[in-house]
């Protein structure tokens, strides 16, 4: 858009006069930099049905006309972003069993979105390694892989120099280009949502508000910001970028992945990254690398309230599995109380003691407010097993032994509790960790995964699967039992109120792609993150031997 060249040109003009009063000079041109764009949730089928319809013309063309190649890449087990990050940012295998889990030895759920727990995870995880980031910037990302500024720190603010004050500004033209040119596309998002509000008013006020905020919120400002703040890196210099656009993500779990509404964010993303690539054009001193990634695909999936006549996937299993009709209770020595518990009245009628009004009102607040009752939404223990839901996927934990316990373990208190659980219609598979491997349950069956495919005989990837299963009940904070909701009787299943989920094994959550130019050699073939790694690391490296010599 040249209204955006223009907003960059006068920020180009700050950026130079900023040099001058530093009296430093252009850059030279230099060692190769490397820039990664995510277009996250984003499964290889669904890249090739938008490049087929023309969604993403300017994706297609450079693959047409520039020789850009699309690499197949298989992402492992949990398909999720904070996992597939780990691994391609510091080149390790991640305990990362999805978007939310439990950390026995720590006692602590682990939970993206919540303040510090990514950071934690990243510390801990990522052992001193250096990241694929280091010195650069990264936007909308998990974890940083090591860069200076993560979101929009402009760490330059802190200095409040003469030049300091001077790049500040540099910064402001650019964020107040972005507030603007937001602003008036809001106001154009607002406009026809209040039209169609007067054509619709039932459907429309039902959810429409819902919809209006995501696409308002993500699309517009954030997807606008991160991309004019990429344009200001490249013109920078910054030694490594990664930016991971959200918008069909978020659009994707709202309506499925292959809804129009997720398809046509595809479109503001090609535009994003054409841009991208037209501001690399003009600094071509800096040689950036550009890569178009996905971390994971999404499957469509059906609710598993619905199946379950309205109650959450941790009531039913607390109601019809833990506390059968004759009161089977397990044999392990009770423990003291963990963390969050509750006076004994308020836990009588939360496990469904105190019947009647009282109990509706608990579960009514447990569904709709449970940070009341001091719990995150999806996480919920009681006598010493914790049930988290994170997406198609949940996790059981036995918390009152701090190591992963083994299906033999499982079934001496729980007789036949992973094959029944198995057979419910919300539940597709259910996975444990035997003495020679992982164990799945499907449909009531047990087999020995690695000895047999089971279940996944027959699809194209089976060993990959396979192998990928392995990976993810070799994590020790994978549940005790993982369930998963995918391949459930009725189709794709899943725990939280979503129309697309990820983190499962399905053929359309774990295979994705990296578009890159012709002249890139990637590891062939890709099936797993972590390979990116070493690809992606020399990029820093080769900036460290220009600055050595
Ligand atoms: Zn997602």
């Amino acid at each position: 858009m040249p209204l955006d060249d223009l907003a960059l040109g006068l920020q180009r003009l700050v950026d130079r006069l900023v040099r001058r009063v530093r009296r430093g000079c252009a850059p030279t041109p230099s060692h190769q930099r490397l820039l990664i764009v995510q277009i996250d949730g984003l499964s290889r089928d669904v890249l090739e049905l938008a490049l087929a319809q023309g969604r993403m013309p300017f994706l297609r063309r450079v693959i047409e006309r520039a020789g850009w190649r699309v690499h197949p890449m298989f992402v492992g087990l949990p398909s999720s972003t904070p996992a597939f990050q780990l691994a391609a940012m510091y080149g390790v295998r991640p305990d990362i069993p999805g978007f939310h889990y439990h950390e026995k030895r720590q006692r602590e759920d682990v939970y993206f979105p919540r303040a510090g727990d990514a950071a934690r995870v990243e510390r801990a995880q990522a052992a001193g390694r250096r990241g694929i980031l280091d010195g650069g910037a990264t936007y909308g990302c998990v974890f940083t892989g090591g860069a200076l500024d993560s979101l929009f720190t402009f760490a330059i603010m802190k200095r409040p120099t003469g030049s300091g004050l001077l790049s500040a500004l540099s910064a402001l033209v650019v964020l107040a280009w972005v507030a603007l040119k937001s602003a008036v596309i809001t106001l154009i998002e607002l406009l026809r949502a209040v039209l169609r509000l007067l054509a619709d008013p039932v459907g429309e006020w039902r959810r429409g508000w819902k919809w209006l905020a995501i696409k308002i919120g993500l699309s517009v400002w954030v997807r606008e910001l991160f991309t004019l703040a990429v344009a200001r890196d490249i013109y920078g210099g910054v030694p490594a970028i990664y930016v991971n656009y959200l918008d069909y993500d978020v659009l994707s779990h709202a309506y499925g992945p292959r809804h129009p509404r997720a398809l046509r964010s595809l479109r503001r993303i090609d535009d994003s990254i054409k841009q991208i690539w037209r501001v690399c054009r003009r600094v071509p001193e800096h040689r950036y690398d550009l890569y178009v990634l996905s971390d994971h695909g999404q499957a469509h999936t059906k609710l598993f309230d619905e199946l379950a006549g309205g109650r959450r996937f941790e009531r039913v299993i607390f109601e019809d599995f833990f506390r059968p009709q004759g009161g089977a209770r397990p044999v392990t020595p009770q423990r003291p109380a963990g963390r969050h518990r509750l006076a004994s009245g308020i836990k009588a009628f939360r496990t469904g003691r105190a019947p009647g009004f009282f109990q509706r009102f608990f579960n009514y607040i447990e569904d709709g407010f449970p940070w009341i009752l001091g719990e995150l939404k999806e996480a919920r223990e009681r006598d010493n097993v914790r049930v988290i839901c994170a997406g198609p996927n949940a996790f059981i934990y036995f918390v009152d032994d701090d190591a992963p316990l083994p299906i033999e373990r499982i079934e001496e208190r729980w007789p036949g509790l992973a094959g029944e659980l198995s057979q419910h219609p919300g539940v597709g598979y259910v996975f444990a960790r035997g003495s020679e491997g992982p164990v799945c349950f499907w449909r009531g069956k047990r087999y020995r995964l690695g000895a047999e495919a089971g279940p996944f005989a027959g699809r194209d990837d089976t060993a990959l699967v396979v192998s990928s299963i392995g990976d993810l009940m070799k994590m020790p904070s994978a549940g005790d039992l993982v369930v998963y909701g995918i391949d459930a009787s009725p189709g794709h299943v899943s725990y939280i109120a979503e129309a697309g989920a990820h983190a499962a094994p399905s053929p359309e959550e774990l295979h994705t792609f990296v578009v890159a130019p012709p002249t890139a050699r990637l590891p062939d073939p890709l099936t797993h993150p972590i390979q990116l790694y070493p690809f992606f690391v020399r990029y820093v490296q080769h900036g460290d031997r220009e600055s050595a010599a």
